[in-house]
């Protein structure tokens, strides 16, 4: 998906962290939109990637687009870490993790699906997906967003 479809969807991850009363810390929530974006770091032309290009290109170099940064291997290391470092997870660090898991369920939604299991080649794609850029993936992110802003 575009990086505008991600950010709603982060959004949608500080909506549903809002809902669900994780993550009281309202300073935190600015980090899902960062964690939205993070995944497409491997991209060099992404809204991220662009800012890091230097990082960016070896993110790329290394693992492709939709490689390792877009599997379930970095917020689960960083979970684990937290909880191995300080015995907890701050409000921040999942913050962090709820919006790269709303890039991937984004991503998941579109044809090329997400390899979750990394080095695991078997992608993960939803029955139903929409292909990036088309106005279908716009319906999707004005629904998400509609359903935000009618029960914040
Ligand atoms: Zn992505």
């Amino acid at each position: 998906m575009q990086a505008r479809s991600h950010l709603i969807f982060g959004i949608g991850a500080t909506w549903l962290m809002h809902r669900t009363g994780w993550a009281a810390s309202v300073h935190a929530w600015p980090l899902t939109l960062v964690g939205a974006l993070l995944p497409d770091i491997d991209h060099p032309k992404s809204m991220l990637g662009r800012r890091v290009a230097p990082l960016s290109l070896a993110i790329s170099g290394l693992f492709g687009h939709r490689g390792m940064t877009h599997s379930l291997i970095l917020p689960v290391l960083a979970i684990v870490g937290c909880i191995y470092g300080w015995g907890h997870v701050p409000p921040w660090m999942l913050a962090l993790c709820a919006g790269y898991l709303s890039h991937l369920l984004a991503d998941w939604l579109t044809p090329s699906g997400v390899p979750l299991c990394w080095p695991l080649r078997t992608r993960f794609r939803s029955p139903l997906f929409v292909s990036t850029g088309s106005a279908a993936e716009w319906c999707v992110a004005a629904a998400l967003a509609f359903v935000m802003w009618r029960w914040w």
